[in-house]
């Protein structure tokens, strides 16, 4: 069994995605071909923003985004302590301060209250200065931009929606990617809209900052590559990813989305007895990037990942430490909490298989074994 089955996506689509590889190779447009225009054009429809830039992974247009905003040293931008490493790695890599802030325990998305006090602890120490908040759309699901915009603009800060997990989801029929200032996607593999390689997206509205963002990715250019006005980077998606994307884009709006929404359905009904099962709020549409649930009790995780092993079930740990325990972080960041819904998650999340292609039997095997496996140790067996 596979964790994220992409080689069934790849039987499914070969076709297409072998004909669009081999137009790229005919035409041999290997950087800024049309199909990276095009693509760009279908995505920021999709996403119901004026513009959407491809660049060269989702780490990247993070960065791109802080730097088209000026963020750097004596900066402070708050970032949830319970995400992938990147989401905190872009403002260490501006020069600015990352401020952590605790997550909601049943959501896995930034806690709103914590947030607002990390605020007005930063405020209050008077050596940085707030500045965005990064809101991540932990494994699929939007954070809840409804309090974090509130919060926002009572302070005057922009949010950048850190989506890489995010594309595809909606609150109320709006999409991921478009309810931060600025909205970045990953098409990393293993993300909800994968690529055959690295490649990410900005999103949003701001005429400006495009202009900005699309100079800072091409080396800082002015009217063109060898005119630099700026230091910037070489950040660019390739055509042949591109191209593959655009098959990639149609059976996800078409079939994937729906089809991963059916699977963890079939989780919850199944699950929710035995174990936390993922909560998704009122009015929220995730696009399920992973399927995590929450072991009652500490201790039980390990075991359980263990033993579904055994059973060739894979399981991944996202994520065994908080970002304010990574060592990278030691002396650039700021803390705010004690971070007791972090701690409680990195003791007990599992992430089991999910993707749209997964059979129901699959599915099945899946919660039996977990079933049999909490059983086993509540009754002390087979430990
Ligand atoms: C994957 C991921 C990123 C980075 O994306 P890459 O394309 O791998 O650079 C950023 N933030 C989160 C939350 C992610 O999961």
């Amino acid at each position: 069994m596979e964790f994220r089955d992409l080689k069934k996506q790849y039987e499914v689509l070969k076709t297409d995605i072998d004909a669009a590889i081999s137009r790229v190779l005919t035409n041999t447009n290997f950087i800024s071909g049309k199909e990276v225009r095009e693509l760009e054009e279908q995505l920021a429809e999709y996403v119901g923003v004026k513009h959407c830039i491809t660049c060269g992974n989702g780490t990247d247009a993070l960065v791109l985004a802080l730097m088209a905003w000026g963020i750097g040293e004596g900066d402070a931008v708050f970032v949830p302590d319970f995400t992938f490493f990147a989401s905190g790695e872009a403002p260490a890599l501006c020069g600015a301060t990352p401020v952590f802030v605790d997550v909601e325990k049943d959501t896995f998305n930034i806690s709103p209250e914590c947030l607002e006090k990390a605020i007005i602890q930063i405020l209050d120490e008077k050596i940085l200065i707030p500045k965005v908040i990064v809101a991540v759309d932990l494994f699929g699901q939007p954070a809840d931009y409804i309090r974090i915009r509130e919060i926002a603009n009572k302070y005057g800060l922009l949010i950048l929606e850190d989506s890489a997990q995010g594309f595809g989801g909606n609150i109320k029929g709006r999409r991921a990617c478009s309810f931060g200032d600025i909205g970045t996607t990953s098409f990393f593999p293993a993300k909800p809209l994968g690529c055959y390689g690295d490649g990410g997206a900005i999103f949003t509205d701001n005429d400006e900052w495009v202009e900005l963002i699309k100079s800072y990715c091409v080396h800082g250019k002015g009217v063109d590559k060898y005119d630099n006005v700026r230091i910037g980077m070489n950040s660019r998606l390739d055509t042949i990813q591109a191209a593959i994307l655009k098959v990639k884009f149609k059976q996800f709006v078409e079939y994937e989305l729906e089809k991963i929404n059916e699977v963890a359905l079939s989780y919850a009904e199944m699950l929710s007895e035995s174990i936390i099962i993922p909560t998704i709020k009122d009015g929220f549409v995730s696009s399920w990037a992973q399927y995590t649930i929450i072991c009652k009790e500490k201790g039980i995780r390990d075991k359980l990942q263990f033993r579904l092993r055994e059973q060739d079930i894979p399981s991944i740990i996202y994520y065994k430490k908080g970002l304010h325990e990574q060592k990278a972080f030691e002396k650039n960041t700021i803390l705010t909490a004690n971070y007791k819904n972090t701690q409680y998650l990195t003791d007990r999340v599992l992430s089991l298989p999910i993707h749209p292609y997964m059979d129901i039997y699959d599915v099945k095997k899946i919660v039996k074994n977990i079933m049999q496996i909490l059983l086993d140790l509540k009754t002390g067996c087979n430990i």
